[in-house]
């Protein structure tokens, strides 16, 4: 592990995330001999260290855990050279090249600089959620679902999330409740009317999970529900929750230094990685609201390392 004593005061290329994205641009930064540097944030590995077994990263027949995922392509960028610190950054300052990055006490420039912070999948915030995920609790169900084959679920939400996935879940689970908090859904119209449609999806209204039953061995058994109108708790058996409440980009610190969409993701150019602010580059799912998998995180963050590049080809250093 690098220490940010290690750091020189300037690189070219200074990455800010540690998930699929972030480990990407870093190998193929590695590999174009620039030397990156990897701030690793407080979540090191991003989403794919909160899950278990991955079955849809191509190469791996038989599937691989997320965090052994991580690990091998943190090794991978490492050995041509990638540099990995363990640490936050707390602020940049994007307004001339080189760019600051900071990480508390420390701050280096960076001649380019690739956004691969993430989106942290909302949670409900109950104690048995964050024991439980990844133990019959999930936040993706294109990730998860297959793992739950005619069995019942709970799904918690009411947007185009909490449907999209509902209705995904059907190919697999016996029934699906989706959980809403209100009696009207956010969802769009189209996406709302599938989920009524769907004979395997039950909704329960006016309803919050106040705690998710089960054990990190034997995997969940069920959810104490909370109708909000009446106060009354009772419990409902399940094999799965899925929690799809909504993600929150992680942009707070770009914040009015790099265009940002009104729900905070950052703003790419047509097909690149090229941002408001040229030699800043995003990667991943800081820039992508749609598709979140691991593998487009990963080919967005090449994009990304070959982006700055060749922008450090055609830019001379300031
Ligand atoms: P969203 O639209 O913000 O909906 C979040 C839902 O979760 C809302 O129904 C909200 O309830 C509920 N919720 C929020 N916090 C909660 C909490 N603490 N406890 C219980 N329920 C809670 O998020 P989203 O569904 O992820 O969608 C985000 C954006 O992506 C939207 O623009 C959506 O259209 C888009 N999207 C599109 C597609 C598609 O077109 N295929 C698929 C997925 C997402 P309230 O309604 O009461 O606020």
């Amino acid at each position: 592990m690098t220490t940010t004593n290690d750091l020189k005061e300037k690189h070219d290329v200074v990455i800010i995330g540690s998930g699929c994205a972030g480990y990407t641009a870093a190998l193929y930064a590695a590999r174009a001999n620039l030397q990156p540097v990897a701030f690793e944030g407080i979540e090191t590995g991003g989403q794919l260290s909160l899950t278990t077994m991955v079955e849809n990263f191509p190469g791996f027949p038989e599937g691989i855990m997320g965090p052994e995922l991580m690990e091998a392509m943190r090794k991978q960028a490492e050995r041509f050279g990638a540099r990995f610190v363990s640490g936050e950054v707390t602020s940049v300052g994007l307004s001339k090249r080189p760019f600051r990055v900071v990480a508390g006490e420390v701050a280096i420039k960076a001649d380019t600089l690739i956004i691969a912070s993430g989106a942290s999948a909302k949670l409900i915030g109950i104690e048995s959620e964050k024991r439980l995920i990844g133990h019959g609790v999930s936040t993706c169900a294109t990730c998860d679902g297959f793992f739950f084959k005619d069995k019942e679920l709970v799904v918690v939400g009411g947007g185009d999330s909490a449907m999209e996935e509902g209705t995904f879940l059907t190919k697999f689970a016996s029934r699906v409740n989706i959980v809403h908090r209100r009696d009207k859904l956010r969802a769009s119209k189209i996406m709302q009317d599938r989920a009524f449609k769907n004979e395997k999806i039950k909704f329960i209204w006016n309803s919050v999970v106040e705690e998710i039953l089960g054990s990190k061995e034997g995997g969940v058994t069920g959810v104490k529900i909370r109708d909000v109108n009446t106060g009354e708790v009772w419990e409902k058996e399940c094999q799965g929750v899925f929690v799809a409440i909504g993600h929150t980009p992680n942009t707070k610190i770009f914040e009015g230094k790099v265009e940002l969409d009104e729900k905070g993701y950052v703003v790419t150019k047509g097909n690149t990685s090229f941002t408001s602010v040229p030699g800043v580059f995003a990667a991943g799912d800081v820039h992508d609201i749609r598709y979140r998998q691991a593998i487009t995180a990963a080919g967005s963050g090449c994009k990304a390392a070959m982006d700055a590049e060749k922008f450090l080809e055609e830019h001379e250093s300031e």
